[in-house]
């Protein structure tokens, strides 16, 4: 491929170093050691700075596996009905699955392409479920007050997975459990790694309980110290993963603003050629954007783009197609709504090259291409400048 859709940037062995430097002389290499509190600690205050309450920030070895405790931390009834939207990342399933929970999938709102409030009120009463899963898509924004209110006034409950939408996702409620992945190919990578962000210390205390297998640690409970208290699992983030989230974060304002620049330009450039609002995603877009994805119009455009791009060795991607429901039944038991919205969308939806140092030349390219493919001559207006930091 010329141009991948997708480079995932970690830190590199001089930024580690250090960080190595530090686990070595601990000698401490898991467990709760002080990378890792570290690490927990210097998010909590980057929450902070956009919360109005106090937030608990609780790491796991993964966003899967830390939805997977979240939804536990609720305690539900075996088999009790989760929504989740039709279209996201495989995991949200897997996580509801894993928890023992029946995942109910729901359609997406049209202009946000998220499960929203409103749909899930609906939602929730035609299915019988008790939670939702809701989801910030491609990296935007899910409104937590809104999902407070509505967890209020329905009395279901709401986890947020904002997988892949730390910076812009914050967390303005501190009865929503939000839960961050710090994979290689988000904006935060850890290689592998998670977080959930919650203001109920006994939800993020139980979830740091659950992710070393259920050991009690408090001295204060009738249970004793050692003794399982809970069925949990080894989801515990390790000191090199602790470094290397560490080292993502020392850089992370930087390569947000990059990323940011990229993805603005990138939207500005195509606007001409996908000229209606619907090929857009509204909503408050990623503050570190590692995705870019648009709706070409038709799933004769998209065919077009597909084909053009193929030609000149430049990658493109459907992403989180197939939706949800479309996955094999066998995996387990699910149940799906009408979802004709998410239907729609996945049929011209298409994902374009985006990374962090993707270059002028690159970019230039794949502009030209989605130009020539759809027959648009590019616009002559002087594009803006992109504005490089650092
Ligand atoms: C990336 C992603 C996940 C999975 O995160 P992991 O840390 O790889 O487990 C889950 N949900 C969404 C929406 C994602 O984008």
């Amino acid at each position: 491929m010329q141009i991948p859709v997708l480079l995932p940037t970690v830190p590199g062995r001089a930024a580690l170093w250090p960080y190595l430097g530090r686990i070595e002389q601990n000698r401490h290499y898991t467990n709760f050691g002080p990378l890792n509190l570290e690490l927990e600690s210097r998010l909590e205050k980057k929450f902070a700075e956009h919360a109005g309450c106090k937030l608990f920030v609780r790491t796991t070895a993964s966003a899967t596996l830390g939805l997977e405790l979240a939804l536990a931390a609720l305690k539900l009834p075996a088999g009790s009905k989760v929504l989740i939207p039709a279209l996201t990342f495989v995991a949200t399933l897997t996580a509801v699955l894993n928890a023992g929970l029946s995942p109910v999938i729901a359609d997406i709102d049209p202009s946000s392409w998220f499960l929203t409030p409103a749909i899930a009120l609906d939602a929730a009463a035609a299915a019988g479920a008790v939670a939702v899963v809701a989801v910030a898509t491609f990296g935007f924004a899910q409104d937590t007050q809104a999902w407070s209110a509505f967890q209020k006034s329905s009395g279901v409950h709401v986890i947020i997975d904002a997988a892949g939408a730390f910076g812009a996702q914050w967390v303005l409620a501190d009865d929503i459990p939000v839960v961050f992945s710090m994979h290689a190919t988000k904006s935060l990578p850890a290689g592998e790694g998670g977080f959930v962000v919650s203001g109920d210390k006994s939800i993020a205390d139980l979830i740091t309980q659950m992710s070393n297998f259920g050991i009690n640690l408090d001295p204060n409970i009738a249970v004793p110290v050692g003794y399982l208290s809970t069925r949990g699992t080894n989801a515990k983030l390790s000191e090199y993963h602790s470094a290397v989230a560490l080292a993502s974060l020392d850089v992370w304002d930087q390569q947000a603003l990059t990323r940011n620049a990229l993805f603005t330009r990138y939207r500005t450039q195509l606007r001409d050629v996908f000229d209606s609002d619907r090929c857009w995603q509204s909503g408050l877009e990623p503050a570190a954007p590692t995705l870019f994805c648009v709706r070409a119009g038709s799933a004769q455009r998209r065919a077009a783009l597909e084909a053009t791009f193929a030609l000149r060795g430049i990658a493109t991607r459907r992403w989180y197609q197939p939706l949800l429901h479309k996955h094999a039944p066998g995996i387990g038991n699910f149940f799906t709504l009408p979802v004709p919205v998410a239907e729609e969308v996945a049929t011209d939806l298409i994902g374009l090259p985006f990374f962090l140092d993707m270059n002028e030349a690159q970019l230039s390219l794949v502009v030209d291409t989605v130009h020539e493919s759809l027959g648009v001559s590019r616009s002559l207006s002087t594009p803006p400048k992109i504005v490089r930091h650092g």
